[in-house]
């Protein structure tokens, strides 16, 4: 038996004993649903319909699939080959946050590349060889703990700084559900949500994200030899922006120093820190006081001010991916199906639990995503040129290099084998 057929049948098996506890999404049988096989030529399967959560198990036990898809949006036919005959109702609102789109620190250490042109390779993210500068470039994207931090960091962000203050969504709208992979969706189901055009969920994206913000139009001004600062009494960013301020301006000296010499975040030399640091006890009582709102530290002109604003915003915002939130098409991961690069579960959280959730090292078993946890072993042939470590349920596996036979407990070896970075022996 291949591994593809072992995956298959263990994804089917898996349905066959769990699949009650598959969860069903509201309007069921108006959503469109797809599925993506394990059989390598065929993409995805997609305009599929299902009058109930019975015929979805059904299919997940007959057909195992690596991928289980259904629908943001709500159609009157959701199974019409063509999407315009679909009758589109209307979208619920879906935001993705996934660490493949952004930077984290821990991929300097996890995530490798090669480069397929010259056969150099290294760690980090590269979009192109440093050395011959050629895009081809293999990636192996890893996950460890920090980065799911990092993303659930960005969700409870969205919930807390936007979702709930700023588009006034109650916490019963908002679904939570955990990839299964690198990161998590959010769904927002609100009647009035629904109705909005792609155009519309772009301006949402943008506000979010602090796109293209205008820092005059908050109250940055020059005027004669002073700078006029952002005002405190507006509500949404002004104030997102000065709050955000005045918790850093409150941080050690060191940590301010770190974090405004962080080049992904700003681009200030020394001399301009050390400024910033000189007048930061100045700068917090103006703010504070909230009185003649003179921004004046030297060295400090327009553009610094703006550079040093523009890192606060992207502070501040969410790492969203964008095109999921304004494709009103687009399909999601089905909760409670399991992740063909894995062999973990989508999780459905609950706010209340999303805090402690930690879907690596997950302690409640009901919202356990590491379902094949398993002591019985398993032997494996280390495909891959390199494999970095990783810890799962508290135990750290590698790192491996190529033709290693390895053994490994069932979860990882399932684990390993969806990543295709190893084979059975
Ligand atoms: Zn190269
Ligand atoms: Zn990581």
């Amino acid at each position: 038996m291949s591994d593809l057929t072992y995956l298959k049948r263990l994804f089917q098996a898996y349905y066959k004993e769990k699949g009650l506890e598959i969860p069903k999404v509201n309007l069921f049988n108006q959503r469109e649903f797809g599925f993506i096989p394990w059989e390598k030529k065929v993409y995805m399967k997609r305009h599929i319909g299902f009058e109930m959560r019975d015929n979805l198990i059904q299919y997940l036990i007959n057909n195992g699939p690596k991928h289980a898809y259904s629908s943001g949006s709500i159609y009157l036919e959701p199974d019409n080959q063509s999407m315009e005959k679909k009758n589109y109702q209307g979208c619920d609102l879906i935001i993705d946050i996934d660490v493949d789109h952004f930077y984290t620190p821990c991929k300097d250490d996890h995530d490798l590349w090669y480069c397929i042109e010259c056969g150099k390779s290294g760690k980090g993210i590269q979009e192109k060889c440093p050395h011959c500068k050629q895009t081809k470039i293999k990636k192996l994207n890893w996950i460890c703990q920090d980065c799911l931090g990092i993303a659930k960091n960005e969700i409870q962000k969205l919930i807390h700084n936007f979702l709930i203050p700023d588009f006034g969504i109650e916490e019963d709208q908002i679904s939570v559900v955990f990839s299964g992979n690198r990161g998590y969706h959010l769904k927002v189901e609100n009647k009035d949500i629904r109705t909005l055009s792609s155009d519309e969920r772009r301006e949402i994206v943008d506000y979010i994200t602090g796109k293209n913000i205008s820092f005059e139009i908050l109250g940055l001004r020059e005027k004669g030899t002073n700078i006029y600062g952002l005002s405190m009494e507006n509500i949404g960013w002004s104030q997102k922006i000065m709050k955000k301020i005045e918790e850093i301006l409150k941080k050690s000296d060191t940590e301010i120093k770190d974090f405004l010499l962080n080049k992904r975040k700003f681009n200030f030399n020394e001399n301009v820190v050390r400024s910033f640091i000189n007048y930061k006890d100045d700068y917090l009582e103006i703010i504070s006081k909230g009185q003649k709102n003179i921004w004046s530290i030297e060295g400090f002109g327009l553009t610094n001010w703006k550079g040093f604003l523009k890192g606060i915003v992207r502070e501040i915002g969410s790492e969203i991916d964008e095109p999921v939130t304004i494709d009103i098409h687009r399909l999601i991961r089905y909760p409670g199906s399991l992740h063909g690069a894995t062999g973990f579960k989508t999780q459905q959280i609950d706010l209340t639990e999303l805090e402690s959730f930690t879907p690596l090292d997950e302690t409640n078993e009901k919202i356990d995503p590491i379902v094949f946890k398993s002591d019985i072993t398993q032997k494996l042939k280390i495909i891959e040129t390199f494999l970095p470590s990783i810890k799962i349920k508290g135990e750290i596996y590698g790192p491996y290099n190529q033709g290693e036979v390895i053994e490994v407990p069932h979860h990882i070896s399932v684990f390993l084998l969806c990543k295709k970075v190893a084979e059975t022996v």
